[in-house]
């Protein structure tokens, strides 16, 4: 239900920050003994997991988690709160989120029992061609060049995604929800061990272009750990956006600064990076998207995902509904498993539903979205699975056909698509029963590495989530760049109801692994009985249709022995996404939960802890 609008109470809220947002020097950079005003911190401690009423907030930063809270304590909603708190990582999380990139907003609204989405896809320029990564002699770019180029950079989508948020879903004026990220932009944040670590891991990227290092590598390395990091400009992006509106982005200077330095990006002496084609003419067109939700059943649940462009929740519905079907097919259920069994079942499920999304999920017309997350299709698709031996991968898709008699004929594509890291993703509920689930990203930890100079924000590299040649050369390939096209996603937020009521809000960066995350999260929690904290904390494996990824604590398991007795071949990769979630307990009692360890915890917060 939409909560009455009550901009007084939020703007006496918020009101006390933006006075000394407004009295901060505009000019401070990151130094602990730099003089200056009071870092923003948070007053909830930052914990992986709270109960509690008067509405709830996950995401990975405490800082921006406590925005949230603070919306909500105010008299905002769910809508308010994760429009806040996304606006709000763009500061404490430039390198996954922000200003100048896209995201998927879906929204539960409490009072129609509904779920709504909204398409914030950063999308191609209108002369974008299916040539546009290959070199002059027809062979793909090198994946690296493309991504730090002005190339790689798609329309931005978050601003206007928040702007059609609040305006459909919210209770409060955007130009009052950008205030906290314009104040702690300002008056900066204390510097954590994973901002040291993701500059540092970029600084030699970050460094080929002036603008960039002159903002996140503030004295010519990553700022130290403890030290205080204000991004001045970027305070200044986020007040012309409050009092010009979006518009200046999508029709005005901030706009312009976009696609002159997406066209010809400033780089260091002796640097060269290929030039960007997005226009202001692409700018003006572009639209945040209200689309209808990919919606399945799981174990009687409703699941509610995002839908094309991104795959996700087309992916983590296929993978769900093969878990039931194997359950069929075997007479025992995932719940009844050891769990290497239970991941056995896992692995084989994300690898078809991988299959399947690689052959047939695009930016195109016709998508057999509905097929593809049909029990049907499902129960055919099963038909491979064997309890004691692993497919060899790549397994063949599908025939999402609407008729599901047999096996059917099948074949494979050769190559996988390039896959992202980065992204972060946020959950809200409220007092009144709305939530949202927001995965929002500007693709790789740093994006295009390009900053828009004078306003401090990176630019997305989004567009090399195209494939940048057909996977297989006698397959069609629905993800190949095109004019006006929006790269496929693997951003899985998703919405959970029980008869009606909200039951659960889930999602996760990670690229391609967002929906083998978001499967096991729902799974551990939904099957194994786990707390929803430990189904966020478990080890994870990420199958994808070829490279089959486990955690350390996984690949040391005896699991990992006996995957590997049944023809799993497993490669270990240090961290596997990072979820944030939030169970409904009751009526206005919330838990939510978020990472223990992976990206350094993240923070889960209610308004009236319990
Ligand atoms: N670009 C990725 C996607 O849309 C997300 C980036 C990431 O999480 O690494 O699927």
């Amino acid at each position: 239900m939409r909560s009455p609008r009550v901009p007084l109470v939020l703007a006496v809220g918020l009101a006390g920050t933006l006075a000394v947002a407004l009295t901060a020097p505009a000019a401070a950079t990151a130094s602990a003994a730099a003089p200056g005003p009071k870092p923003v911190s948070n007053s909830l401690p930052k914990v992986p997991v709270m109960r509690g009423g008067g509405g709830a907030v996950s995401s990975v930063d405490a800082v921006a988690s406590q925005v949230g809270i603070d919306v909500l304590k105010a008299g905002g909603n769910a809508a308010d709160a994760a429009v806040a708190t996304a606006a709000a990582l763009g500061v404490t999380e430039p390198y996954s989120t922000g200003i100048g990139g896209g995201g998927f907003f879906v929204f539960y609204d409490a009072k129609t029992h509904q779920v709504k989405t909204i398409d914030g896809r950063e999308t191609a320029p209108s002369t974008f061609t299916q040539r546009a990564f290959l070199e002059p002699n027809g062979t793909p770019m090198a994946f690296d060049k493309a991504v730090n180029s002005g190339l790689s950079v798609g329309v931005p989508g978050s601003p206007a995604t928040w702007d059609l948020a609040t305006r459909s879903f919210g209770t409060q004026p955007l130009g009052l929800l950008l205030r906290p990220a314009e104040n702690i932009a300002r008056r900066g944040f204390v510097v954590d061990q994973t901002f040291h670590d993701q500059t540092a891991a970029n600084a030699a990227r970050f460094a080929k272009f002036p603008a960039t290092a002159k903002v996140f590598l503030p004295g010519g390395s990553a700022p130290a750990v403890g030290s205080v990091f204000r991004n001045p400009d970027m305070a200044a992006a986020y007040r012309e956006l409050r009092t010009r509106g979006v518009a200046s982005l999508y029709a005005g200077r901030l706009g312009r600064a976009v696609v002159d330095e997406a066209q010809n990006p400033h780089t260091a002496p002796g640097v060269s990076v290929p030039h960007g084609q997005i226009t202001t003419a692409d700018l003006r067109a572009y639209r945040a998207l209200p689309k209808a939700p990919v919606h399945s059943r799981y174990r009687g649940l409703d699941v509610y995902g995002m839908p094309v462009p991104s795959s996700g929740g087309i992916a983590v519905a296929e993978i769900l509904n093969l878990l039931e079907a194997i359950d069929q097919r075997t007479g025992i259920r995932l719940g009844d498993l050891s769990n290497a069994d239970y991941l056995h079942r896992f692995s084989e499920a994300s690898a078809l539903a991988f299959a399947d999304r690689n052959r047939y999920v695009g930016d195109v017309p016709n998508v057999p979205s509905s097929e593809l997350v049909s029990q049907g299709f499902a129960d055919e698709r099963a038909c491979l699975f064997s309890p004691g031996t692993a497919l060899k991968r790549p397994v063949p898709f599908g025939s999402p056909d609407g008729s599901y008699s047999s096996c059917g004929p099948t074949a494979t594509t050769s190559r996988l698509p390039n896959d992202g890291q980065s992204t972060s993703h946020l959950v809200v509920t409220d007092k009144w029963g709305n939530a949202v689930s927001y995965t929002l990203t500007i693709e790789q930890t740093g994006g295009s590495a390009i900053t828009v100079p004078g306003w401090g924000f990176l630019l997305n590299n989004e567009l090399t989530d195209f494939d940048f040649v057909p996977l297989s050369p006698d397959v069609p390939d629905p993800n190949l760049p095109g004019p006006g096209k929006r790269p496929r996603s693997s951003m899985s937020p998703t919405v959970v109801l029980d008869h009606g009521r909200l039951r659960l809000v889930a999602g996760s960066p990670g690229g391609a692994t967002i929906i083998t995350t978001v499967a096991q999260v729902l799974t551990e929690y939904v099957d194994r009985g786990l707390p929803l904290v430990d189904a966020i904390a478990a080890a994870r494996l990420s199958s994808r249709n070829g490279v089959e990824q486990a955690e350390p604590a996984l690949m040391s398991s005896p699991d990992a022995n006996a995957l590997t007795a049944k023809g799993h071949v497993l490669a270990s990769t240090p961290e596997i996404g990072a979820a944030t979630a939030i169970r409904v307990i009751g009526p206005d009692d919330f838990e939510a939960a978020a990472e223990t360890v992976r990206r350094g915890g993240g923070s889960a917060m209610v308004v009236n802890p319990r």
